[in-house]
């Protein structure tokens, strides 16, 4: 790198530090489980995706260890090229099959997923329509795609009517894109209403299921399940990173449109397939959601009962079963505050500041897992409870952040009142952002203690798991495979 580049990154970081912005990573030994280690501390971790608990379950373990003994590691090339392999046209089956849709093709992350989507249906000429706090990664893509982007107020169908009615004739390509399960607040899209406008419109719609599978839904299928929209959404594109346990991403739609997405999503062309560990890991994890689907019932129970413990400390969280639970501490400084003391307490939820969330909504954002014990998540509030009394936080003003949702009502009021919108065609910044740089920290992060040293608990271990959840939660281990067995030809052959 030339002196004058480095030395403009170390102006950069040196201002992301001194506005307090400064990114670092947290190192988290052990599987993503109830318990890790959190740069070195023992907590109980209450923010991460792995809802079902499946990341660390021991079929799905098994599963993406024999398909990397039986097909390798890497996928080696794109899918257009060589990387499309047995084990992916059978996750695309049964993705499509679980989901309700004519085909499915997988991506390499969920992030690549909205990048190509998005980018493939919206060109030069097109419009998107995209919630005010819609991911990060729908976004980028609507960025990516060059077509012009009208931001609709947060889950307000009226707002997006009118914007629908001021951009756009029915000749340029129109597409509502949103988050089903919105991802830092847990509150849910307006569905149904939203394919209502798409057809008067004449828009498609991409909707990511990021947060809904595995949570919402007959059987975790979703909440374009749960809405009753199978088949009527244009997209729907979901990650295999969160409920799913692995790594990767879908995209399912008609047969045609999964045909087109080949032929014109760049991230999927011009990226190396997902690895077949990871495939066949997501295989195994939908296949135990389908097995057993009490582990949907027990997370949607598990944030039940984080809801209730939390709103008897005093925050005002409503009681529903909804898994994300936002406690919106408002002040960035006041969040990171809660959270550090939180975590010297026994209990990790990661702060989330601006531009990941709006201006003073500052929060910690809190996760159940399947795999908590109602003891963990009542210890979890109790710590949230007394550690932002300690700082003198005011915890009945820790609501949610957003209103409930509109409901569309006559579309003509929203031209009627249209001079009440105010049109936003600016896009957030990216996201930066979060405790400063600590360069300690960071060293004692990186030099141990390392995996070998986690003291590993017996009742963690997935081995004796079942001895800890009264309801079988963790006791559905299954039998082990036939094992680690050498690629044979003809076994791949019948497997396609
Ligand atoms: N969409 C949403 C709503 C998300 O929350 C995320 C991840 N946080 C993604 C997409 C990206 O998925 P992945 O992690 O597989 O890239």
């Amino acid at each position: 790198m030339s002196p004058a580049g480095s030395s403009d990154i170390s102006e950069r970081l040196a201002e992301l530090e001194q506005l307090g912005l400064g990114r670092r990573l947290r190192m988290i030994s052990g599987p993503q489980g109830p318990r890790v280690l959190l740069d070195g501390r023992p907590v109980l971790l209450m923010c991460s995706n792995n809802y079902l608990g499946l990341a660390d379950h021991p079929r799905v373990r098994e599963a993406a260890a024999e398909a990397a003994m039986r097909w390798g590691v890497g996928a080696g090339a794109s899918r257009l090229v060589s990387g499309t392999m047995t084990i992916h046209r059978r996750l695309e089956d049964r993705l499509a099959a679980f989901k309700g849709s004519e085909g499915a093709i997988l991506f390499g992350s969920g992030y690549l997923a909205n990048l190509g989507v998005i980018g493939a249906l919206a060109g030069r000429d097109g419009v998107v329509f995209s919630d005010e706090l819609n991911h990060a990664s729908i976004v980028d893509g609507c960025r990516l795609s060059r077509a012009r982007i009208a931001i609709y107020r947060h889950r307000d169908v009226e707002h997006l009517d009118w914007c629908l009615r001021r951009h756009g004739d029915r000749a340029s390509e129109r597409l509502i894109v949103t988050d089903s399960v919105f991802s830092m607040d847990g509150d849910v899209a307006p569905l149904g209403d939203i394919v209502e406008l798409a057809e008067m419109h004449g828009a498609r719609v991409v909707v990511d299921e990021a947060h809904a599978i595995g949570n919402l839904g007959p059987g975790g299928r979703g909440a374009v399940a749960d809405a009753g929209l199978e088949g009527e959404i244009d997209v729907v594109v979901g990650t295999l990173g969160k409920a799913l346990g692995s790594y990767g991403a879908y995209a399912c739609a008609s047969a045609e449109m999964v045909r087109y997405l080949i032929n014109a999503a760049r991230s999927l062309i011009f990226s190396t397939a997902p690895g077949p560990p990871a495939i066949a890991g997501a295989l195994a994890a939908l296949e135990i959601l389908e097995e057993r689907p009490h582990r949907v019932a027990r997370l949607r129970s598990n944030a039940r009962a984080l809801r209730g413990a939390l709103s008897a400390e005093g925050f005002p969280i409503a009681e529903t079963d909804m898994h994300i639970v936002p406690l919106v501490v408002g002040d960035e400084r006041d969040a990171m505050s809660l959270c550090q003391r939180a975590i010297e307490r026994g209990v990790f939820a990661q702060a989330i500041r601006p531009p990941t969330v709006p201006a003073g909504t500052s929060r910690l954002r809190l996760t159940t897992m399947a795999s908590h014990t109602r003891g963990e998540l009542a210890k979890a509030a109790k710590v949230f409870g007394s550690a932002a009394r300690e700082l003198s936080l005011d915890l009945s003003a820790m609501g949610p952040a957003v209103a409930e949702p509109p409901r569309l009502r006559e579309l003509e009021l929203a031209e009627a009142s249209s001079e009440a919108y105010v049109e936003r065609v600016e896009l957030p910044a990216s996201p930066i952002g979060d405790r400063p740089f600590d360069a300690e920290r960071e060293l004692r992060a990186v030099e141990g203690p390392g995996e070998e040293t986690m003291p590993f608990d017996a009742e963690r271990e997935p081995v004796a798991a079942t001895a800890r959840d009264e309801d079988g939660v963790a006791s559905d281990r299954g039998e082990r495979p036939s094992g680690s067995a050498p690629f044979d030809f003809e076994r791949d052959a019948r497997a396609a």
